[in-house]
């Protein structure tokens, strides 16, 4: 008996019937004694919807009235849940974020949790209610509502069993836990019994969406007990630990991430401080920039290649054109069908043939590598995208297939 945080995405209460199996799998986590707080994103596509909603209206609709827009598919589902315990008979209260305490900063469609008041969650806890809270959303300073970026309601779940000291916090979804790739297109990726929090922290920055980066960063820092389990089936899920209680893997997954544009400034001036006037002018604006390529000079003149999340493409090319005095480029070039591939895990440090064996698997499949770069514990590539799900089963079937 003790304190469960759950969350539920989308898929999982997606209808009346998910909703009613999500709502008695919370009433038997209740029925054992145990406090439970869950945190619930909106129904389905539902997310998705609303944006189209909004494009046919506006497609330049200020961040602000977006999360105004999107906040209400949470509302919706957890209201839902709410009932469907009640007619279960057990006491229930649902609670939009800023009800349940969620105070964020000012960046609307991409806010960061500031700190979670949490009396009112204590309090509906001291009269042994089951909580149900709105994820994905705060309020800032002005009491204006705030969202915390795609896949968001993780972390609102993650926030909470922080705040609170929560026995565990459970991730429910559509998969039964994390896999070597993504199971949707891998037919024969592994199921990991545990992995650790910074190989995770990757996993889900290099796009594996089954968990939102910010929330394992959280866990991390907070020393919360993460699990992803399944929603539909009772079956052990994945534990998000500390390193030294999990077996160091070479290459623990493998991953994909649409979500890119790749950037190249061809002739640009061979002179010292190239680099540092193009990016600053980036970083001035707060676009971060991924990968980078500079070539080695020829003539006096050098290219520089690097890549942005896709969102920020038009601002990069705007910020370009009106810079076009200070970078004298010859051309810009850019495209939006790029995908990063990674491989992930904690023993490849200083393993010199991890990256010969992942340029190997791409080459006997035929695929192209436009850019790579390596830390500790990753090496990425950037390739076409029509090319990136082959790639990602190449090169796992590669390392991780036996
Ligand atoms: P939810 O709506 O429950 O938040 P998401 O769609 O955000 O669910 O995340 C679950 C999805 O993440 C899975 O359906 C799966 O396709 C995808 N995914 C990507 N990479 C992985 C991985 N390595 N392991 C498990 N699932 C993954
Ligand atoms: N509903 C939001 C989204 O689709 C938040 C979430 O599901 O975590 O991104
Ligand atoms: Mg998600």
């Amino acid at each position: 008996m003790g304190l469960i945080v759950q969350k539920y995405g989308g898929s999982s209460v997606r209808d009346a019937e998910r909703v009613n199996n999500v709502a008695s799998r919370i009433v038997e986590a209740y029925d054992e004694g145990n406090d439970v707080i869950v945190v619930v994103s909106a129904q389905g596509d539902t997310t998705d919807d609303l944006i189209e909603k909004a494009q046919e209206i506006n497609p330049n609709a200020s961040k602000r009235e977006m999360d105004m827009l999107l906040s209400s598919g949470e509302q919706i589902s957890v209201a839902l849940l709410a009932m469907a315990i009640e007619r279960i008979g057990r006491p229930v209260v649902s609670l939009t974020g800023w009800q349940a305490g969620f105070s964020t900063d000012t960046n609307y469609s991409a806010a960061r949790i500031k700190k979670i008041k949490t009396e009112r969650l204590q309090n509906e806890l001291d009269k042994r209610r089951i909580v149900i809270v709105a994820g994905f959303q705060g309020v800032n300073k002005y009491d204006d509502i705030t969202t915390l970026g795609r896949g968001g309601s993780d972390t609102s779940a993650v926030a909470i069993a922080a705040s609170l000291g929560a026995d565990v916090c459970e991730i429910y979804t559509d998969v039964d836990g994390v896999y070597t790739a993504d199971p949707r297109f891998v037919k024969n990726a592994k199921k990991l019994d545990d992995i650790s929090y910074d190989e995770m922290l990757e996993l889900a920055s290099l796009g594996a969406n089954v968990l939102h980066n910010r929330s394992v960063e959280m866990a991390k820092k907070y020393h919360v007990k993460l699990a992803v389990k399944s929603s539909l089936e009772k079956v052990e899920g994945t534990y998000v630990k500390e390193v030294n209680q999990v077996e160091k893997m070479l290459v623990r997954g493998v991953t994909r991430d649409n979500d890119c544009a790749r950037v190249a400034l061809v002739g640009v001036e061979d002179t010292p401080g190239k680099a540092f006037s193009v990016f600053s002018l980036l970083s001035k604006k707060n676009i971060g920039v991924d990968l980078i390529i500079q070539s080695i000079g020829r003539d006096g003149k050098k290219d520089i290649s690097f890549t942005v999340t896709e969102g920020d493409l038009p601002a990069v090319l705007d910020i370009f054109e009106a810079n076009r005095d200070t970078i004298k480029a010859d051309k810009i070039d850019y495209s939006k069908d790029v995908s990063k591939v990674s491989i992930v895990g904690a023993g490849m440090v200083n393993n010199a043939g991890v990256a010969t064996t992942m340029f190997e698997a791409l080459y006997n499949a035929n695929i192209n590598i436009n850019m790579i770069a390596t830390s500790e514990i990753k090496i990425s590539v950037l390739v076409e995208q029509k090319d990136a799900e082959r790639a990602v089963v190449a090169i796992h079937d590669k390392f991780l297939h036996n």
